[in-house]
């Protein structure tokens, strides 16, 4: 297939050297990061997406987006399809896929999980919004780039999924580093914490997955002095937006509103920039209560 791929960053350099390995023909464009193996430099965004059957976008934010696929789009042949890969807010995502459907394309929001290993080995997971004929028509780059991909619904549909679970995952961390530090207060090991609780009813992918505690559970970011992984800032983003989404949608988020908070803490008046999200954990266990 002839893709166009703009935006090379962390994530896209990857997804797209992936596309290019399994034999697709790739044009990529970026302001900044150089190509990865394989795929040729456009020199703009049109000529990127001149000629491709599918434009994919691997972008910072939803203002970026717009102004990237406002020149992507008017570029793109009829019958081509358009789609974002960024974690963006639903209004620019649904925005955006309008504006594509306006000019005869098909258009997928498709934000992953996963993040940079994902990315290098192929193995994200794509949560889709729009319709069943521009999913079908991706869906083969879909099993390059990802071991899964999961048709949420309609456009936007993939953005709130992404949300969504980042917000139980954003409150859930918050949960468990604040028991381990409790924890720790009260004489318990954390080994034996992550005993008990990897097999209760306390357990979920924080702690059985990405165990925040150095030296128990799998080896995680916590191993390696909290170095990301999945950046604080990046959580912080995502919780942002799902709050925006929250009141957009008149929806009482309670947990999701005060896990942004500590975040947004953590990140713009602390030390937390820079982190693994799960560095939480030491910033807890230093704290004491008020
Ligand atoms: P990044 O900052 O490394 O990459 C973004 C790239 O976009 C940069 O190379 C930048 O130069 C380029 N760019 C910016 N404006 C552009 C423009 N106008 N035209 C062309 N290129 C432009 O970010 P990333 O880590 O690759 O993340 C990309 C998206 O994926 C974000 O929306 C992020 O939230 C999401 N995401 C990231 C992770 C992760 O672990 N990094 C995981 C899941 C989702």
């Amino acid at each position: 297939m002839r893709i166009g791929f703009i935006g090379l960053g962390n994530m896209g350099a990857p997804m797209a050297a992936n596309l290019a390995a399994a034999g697709h023909e790739v044009a990529g464009f970026d302001i900044a990061a150089p190509m990865p193996a394989g795929v040729a430099k456009a020199a703009s965004i049109a000529e990127a997406a001149a000629g491709a059957e599918v434009v994919l976008t691997m972008l910072p934010d939803g203002a970026i987006l717009r102004r990237v696929a406002a020149e992507a789009i008017p570029a793109m042949a009829r019958g081509a399809a358009l789609c974002d890969c960024s974690t963006v807010d639903i209004d620019s995502a649904r925005a955006v896929a309008e504006e594509a459907r306006a000019a005869g394309l098909g258009a997928l929001d498709a934000p992953v999980s996963g993040g940079i290993g994902g990315a290098a080995a192929g193995t994200l997971t794509f949560m889709v919004g729009g319709t069943a004929e521009a999913f079908a028509r991706v869906a083969p780059l879909f099993d390059v780039m990802g071991q899964k991909a999961v048709h949420c619904g309609a456009s936007g549909a993939g953005q709130a999924a992404k949300i969504c679970n980042n917000m139980i995952l954003g409150a859930t961390m918050i949960a468990t580093c604040e028991a381990f530090a409790l924890a720790d207060k009260l004489g318990l090991e954390r080994q034996k914490m992550f005993d008990v609780v990897s097999t209760s009813s306390g357990a979920s992918w924080s702690m059985n997955s990405y165990c925040p505690a150095p030296g128990v559970g799998p080896t995680s970011p916590a191993d390696n002095g909290y170095r990301p992984g999945f950046a604080a800032e990046l959580m912080l983003k995502d919780l942002r937006l799902s709050q925006q989404a929250a009141e957009g949608a008149d929806a009482d988020t309670p947990m999701g509103a005060l896990a942004a908070r500590i975040y947004a803490d953590f990140v713009e008046a602390e030390d937390g920039r820079g982190k693994d999200f799960s560095a939480m954990l030491p910033r807890l266990a230093a704290r004491h209560r008020r």
